[in-house]
């Protein structure tokens, strides 16, 4: 399979409310340009080093997600062209988008990532955590930042019930936030649990291996 019949295959899978993030990490620039010639125009990275670099040689109409853990300090490099940080994980790193977009006079969207997953490995805040940040924001602490919605990654197991339940964990929390204030987007499931995560009530999935096939590391 190429990268476009993976794209459509894909495609194909998503109803129409379903948020497409093309997960390019690890890939050139031209496999991005080759996705976005399609139509795409969501793209998710996960090192900011590695975003930096692909930016500029890349469409400015792409919106780009960074999915992968923020240090504090990275936060800067990308506080001028990221669309969404999904992947906000302490309040520090809050306060610190929040000051950064403050800079560049603009609102960076947000996800909170939430750990549902069993392994310790896995980034993310607590159930109550989440809570807190988000009453926080409610409260008015974030003037630069719009809380869109939450983040998870499940288990990585065969096991779809555990799977299952992870990803109804959190669209619980997601609908219990969004009774507070209302949110837009809840984005789970990879390019192998994705029709899980959208049984479960995702709608935004974040496809990565599926469309631009595997990833080699060793490069
Ligand atoms: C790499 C990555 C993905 C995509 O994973 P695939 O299995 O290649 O689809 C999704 N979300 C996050 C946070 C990732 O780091």
């Amino acid at each position: 399979m190429n990268i476009q019949e993976n794209y459509n295959h894909i495609k194909n899978q998503l109803p129409e409310h379903v948020q497409l993030v093309a997960v390019s990490k690890t890939h050139p620039v031209s496999a991005i340009q080759e996705v976005h010639d399609l139509g795409q125009r969501v793209f998710g990275e996960n090192k900011v080093q590695e975003l930096m670099e692909k930016y500029p040689l890349l469409p400015k109409d792409i919106q780009w997600h960074l999915i992968g853990h923020l240090q504090t300090n990275k936060v800067k490099y990308i506080a001028e062209f990221v669309d969404t940080i999904q992947s906000v994980d302490s309040d520090k790193l809050l306060l610190e988008i929040n000051k950064e977009a403050g800079k560049h006079n603009r609102i960076i969207k947000v996800l909170l990532q939430v750990k549902i997953a069993e392994e310790e490995s896995k980034f993310g805040l607590e159930i109550e955590e989440a809570k807190d940040l988000f009453q926080k924001y409610i409260n008015g602490e974030y003037q630069n930042i719009e809380i869109t919605g939450l983040m998870g990654m499940a288990t990585f197991t065969e096991d779809e019930s555990q799977i299952k339940e992870e990803f109804l964990n959190l669209k619980s929390l997601f609908d219990e936030l969004n009774q507070q204030k209302p949110l837009k987007t809840l984005s789970m499931g990879m390019s192998d649990d994705f029709p899980i995560a959208i049984d479960c009530g995702a709608n935004s999935v974040r496809v990565g291996s599926a469309i631009f096939g595997r990833r080699d590391y060793s490069k």
